[in-house]
């Protein structure tokens, strides 16, 4: 199936039990044994079916299975936010002593997992200098058990080259793993490109709506657990917690998933619910139309920034001047996203007045809603970083974020640029070229009668 279908049939046909076409909400702790015996099968992971929901339940089951096919992927779990989703990736390869090897360009709390959380627990995280692959590669030492990337990192918007990072961590032999968040698996599958494992957090694009916090792991299911068995020998050698289960005997190509899984999942307990995993379901039915009219408007909207007298700088890497337009060729074809940064003239106190004069726009910390949004995050989801850290992590002190939504665009426009007009007292009329935001669908809209901002 296609990612359009996939998003609509992925892991369900119809309840076998009462033939339901939406996926039932199965909102149970436990399930029925039929015996004593089928009890310890299901324990022994010998016999298929539920136990206990922090382990397993089958509304989550099904998103596991869609998520996994839209990415490409062998198997995939689903936690309770994309937060729990990078701590749990990252634990099920890192052990004490050892260290991971990270893009500087992460979303903020990412970063504080990264740079406070596993040094406590003996683990270390090697920033690199950029995310350029060489950069990376300087990093990597014989401690080394995966190397971390965000495919388009937030709020930077910087765009990885995948495949570069995959050559380098398997030189290695250690699996890169890929948060796919900001791209979604409609702009960019990773695994396609190399990436051994894929996390998102399924709070954003993929629920859509801003209703519903959930995370998910993908496993690509071609790393060799086996073959590496020094560097990780927690996936080939029985495991003590699990009355000495060998996860590559047992899962096989799926080993570290069935890790993530019977460690993580069933004694961490970051569970997702499943009326949560319902809604994030109804969220990725729409996913591929939703990301198409994102970048569509995302693309406007910062042809609209770029020509604004206020405006003093864009990041948008489908400006041809953007260090990652080639990278966004190569692996979004051309489709940049909606989330994108930029300044206003007169720095952090012009930025505070633009900001606080939006209407449409909300001003909260979240991307990848319907709904447009702004973010201003020095002082939100990267406060915690030093303002070095800050810098190399692509936030600025002035930077706005915006996930552009898709409500019509003139709307969005309309609030931009009132908002700046009355930060900065410039007027918004400005030339510029119709055709960037005469899109097939916005078309019919862009006469030039009932604009004010485009004129052809
Ligand atoms: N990864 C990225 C790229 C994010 O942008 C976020 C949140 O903004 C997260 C992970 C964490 O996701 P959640 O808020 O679902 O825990």
């Amino acid at each position: 199936m296609r990612p359009e279908t996939i998003a609509i049939h992925g892991g369900f046909d119809a309840d076998p039990a009462t033939k339901s076409v939406a996926v039932p909400i199965h909102q149970t702790v436990a399930y029925a044994f039929d015996s004593a015996d089928h009890a310890a099968a299901l324990f022994n992971l010998e016999a298929d079916g539920f136990r206990y929901s922090r382990i397993s339940n089958p509304t989550v089951a099904v998103l596991e299975e869609r998520v996994a096919a839209l990415e490409g992927g062998a198997q995939a779990i689903c936690v309770s936010s994309g937060q729990a989703a990078v701590h749990c990736a990252v634990l099920n390869l890192i052990q004490q002593g050892m260290n991971l090897v990270s893009v500087p360009m992460l979303y903020g709390t990412t970063h504080t997992l990264f740079a406070h959380m596993l040094p406590s627990l003996g683990a270390a995280v090697r920033f690199a200098e950029s995310d350029q692959p060489a950069d990376i590669e300087r990093m990597i030492d014989g401690n080394t058990r995966a190397v971390y990337c965000e495919s388009i990192g937030n709020p930077a918007g910087n765009i990885c080259d995948v495949a570069a990072l995959a050559r380098v961590a398997h030189r290695h032999g250690i699996p890169l793993v890929v948060d796919n968040t900001v791209a979604t698996p409609i702009l960019l599958r990773p695994i396609d490109y190399g990436a051994d494992i894929v996390v998102h957090s399924l709070t954003k694009f993929m629920g859509g709506h801003g209703t519903t916090l959930g995370g998910a792991i993908v496993d690509s299911g071609r790393f060799d657990w086996k073959e590496h068995a020094e560097r990780f020998p927690m996936f080939s050698q029985p495991d003590p917690s699990y009355h000495g289960l060998v996860y590559t005997d047992h899962f096989k190509e799926a080993a570290y998933i069935g890790r993530c899984r019977s460690v993580f999942l069933r004694v961490g307990g970051s569970v997702l619910s499943p009326l949560s995993a319902f809604l994030l379901l109804q969220g990725i039915e729409t996913l591929p139309l939703r990301v198409e009219r994102h970048v569509e408007n995302g693309k406007a909207v910062a042809e609209f920034l770029r020509n604004h007298p206020s405006v003093d700088w864009v990041e948008y890497a489908g400006f041809p001047e953007s260090p990652y337009f080639g990278l966004a060729q190569q692996y979004l074809a051309g489709r940049a996203s909606s989330v994108l940064t930029f300044g206003v003239k007169g720095g952090f106190e012009a930025g505070k007045r633009f900001y606080d004069e939006l209407k449409l726009i909300k001003r909260l910390v979240n991307i990848g809603d319907a709904k447009s949004l702004a973010c201003h995050p020095a002082s939100t989801t990267h406060r915690q970083m030093s303002p070095e850290e800050q810098r190399k992590a692509g936030v600025r002190p002035e930077m706005i974020r915006l996930s552009v939504g898709i409500e019509h665009v003139l709307d969005i426009t309309d609030d931009l640029g009132q908002a700046l007009e009355r930060a900065s007292g410039a007027t918004a009329i400005r030339e510029a070229p119709l055709e960037l935001v005469n899109t097939p669908s916005n078309s019919e809209y862009f006469h030039e009668s009932n604009h004010h901002f485009y004129k052809p």
